[in-house]
């Protein structure tokens, strides 16, 4: 009985075994497989002003942080997916379609005392779709100016990551049809 119980034991830690090798003989063909294009979207800053290094660290930023979306500076003489302007006003984000609009880095939050970078990764996570999260706690990118002037980061978090990646479909929705993505990303 004693032997019993042990073996089947062992038994359960071969099983648990062989799963997590399934799993990674599973997952390795993805890796191995070519990896996804993101959809490249290009800004242009060079209407920024002052801003101009603020805004690209921002860009960047969202660069380190999802891999569905690639946010690029655009080419001399070609239209951009992103205009970002200076001016005096609040700063906002004028979105058209998804990962395209205008950005405004408005002065006004700046002369309060609010974070350069910061504000140019939050209006560009409005143009890559996400909505405002106010108030909110300065971990959250989306909380914007409600997590107050001490608040300097401009990284999204966990959450508003995934919500990016979801809107530009990820990796995973990409290889599933339409319809079927939500269910497999889960
Ligand atoms: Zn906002």
């Amino acid at each position: 009985m004693h032997v019993r119980i042990l073996t089947g034991g062992i038994a359960a830690a071969l099983v648990a075994l062989s799963l997590t090798g399934g799993q990674a003989a599973a997952a390795a063909p993805r890796a191995a497989d070519a990896p996804l294009a993101a959809r490249i979207l290009t800004y242009d800053a060079g209407g920024s002003a002052e801003f101009r290094s603020a805004v690209n660290r921002g860009a960047a930023i969202w660069n380190e942080s999802v891999d569905a979306v690639e946010l690029r500076p655009v080419a001399a003489g070609q239209r951009a997916n992103i205009r970002v302007l200076a001016d005096n006003g609040w700063p906002r984000a004028l979105p058209t379609t998804l990962g395209n609009g205008t950005v405004y880095i408005g002065r006004q939050a700046v002369d309060q005392g609010y974070d350069t970078i910061r504000i140019s990764s939050h209006e560009l996570g409005h143009i890559l779709g996400l909505p405002d999260r106010k108030p909110g706690p300065c971990s959250s990118l989306m909380s914007g100016s409600s997590a107050g002037t001490s608040c300097t980061n401009p990284y999204p978090n966990a959450a508003e990551k995934a919500e990016v990646e979801g809107n530009f479909g990820g990796v995973l929705a990409e290889r599933v049809p339409a319809g079927r993505a939500e269910v497999i990303v889960d």
